[in-house]
């Protein structure tokens, strides 16, 4: 294990929740062994949009940021496209905490850390989110998802007591081994921004992207 968070508030290896920031969890054993860092959202805590991601990559663990690397200057520049910036949503991811050898997380994780991510949402209280790529997507959606084909739908989920309305998105990183899915990664988000009325822009839905 390196560079463990010891901030810890509250409860043992469950950790605990300090507003949306989670400290101390040692709930995912590999996960612990593998990260150098929790790694939990940012942005401003009444965002209209949040983005979800899956999991904590090297440059985040390094960092503590979701989404930054390769992968997040793509979100930004598609954000850009759409009116934003970084600093205007909200990003997180499924589980705070890096797999071993970025392999996906495990359902046991996944579920570990699920409450965390409900009460980030319940708090945030978005207008929108975005899951970017299959894993979130099928979290979120409880099935099978098929990202290339249902990029750009939008669904309404039930997470714990709550509804919310879910915009499905392939993965940015997708753009970077098929070109045809960067129109379909931008569009999304663009699509996004509009649905959640945080863009000026008027742009339409094509049908979008799998990753
Ligand atoms: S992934 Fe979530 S539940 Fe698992 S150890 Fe990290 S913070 Fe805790």
């Amino acid at each position: 294990m390196t560079g463990e968070d010891t901030d810890t508030v509250g409860n043992g290896d469950g950790g605990a929740m300090d507003g949306l920031v989670v400290r101390g969890c040692e709930r995912c054993p590999q996960l612990v062994e593998s990260r150098s860092r929790i790694v939990n959202g940012v942005g401003p805590e009444d965002a209209d949009l949040v983005f979800l991601g899956e999991a904590p990559g090297a440059n985040e663990d390094e960092r503590g940021e979701p989404f930054v690397g390769r992968s997040g200057s793509i979100l930004d520049d598609a954000l850009r496209d759409a009116g934003l910036d970084r600093t205007d949503v909200r990003i997180t991811n499924c589980v705070r905490c890096r797999p071993p050898d970025n392999r996906d997380p495990m359902r046991e994780e996944l579920a570990n850390c699920r409450g965390y991510l409900e009460r980030e949402l319940d708090l945030v209280d978005p207008a929108l989110v975005v899951t970017l790529g299959k894993v979130p997507s099928e979290h979120l959606l409880d099935r099978s998802v098929a990202v290339t084909k249902e990029a750009g739908d939008v669904v309404d989920v039930r997470l714990g007591e709550r509804s919310y309305r879910v915009v499905v998105s392939v993965h940015p990183a997708a753009t970077l081994y098929d070109g045809s899915q960067r129109e379909t990664f931008f569009e999304t988000i663009a699509h996004a921004a509009d649905l959640a009325g945080v863009s000026a822009s008027d742009s339409g839905q094509a049908n979008l992207g799998d990753f």
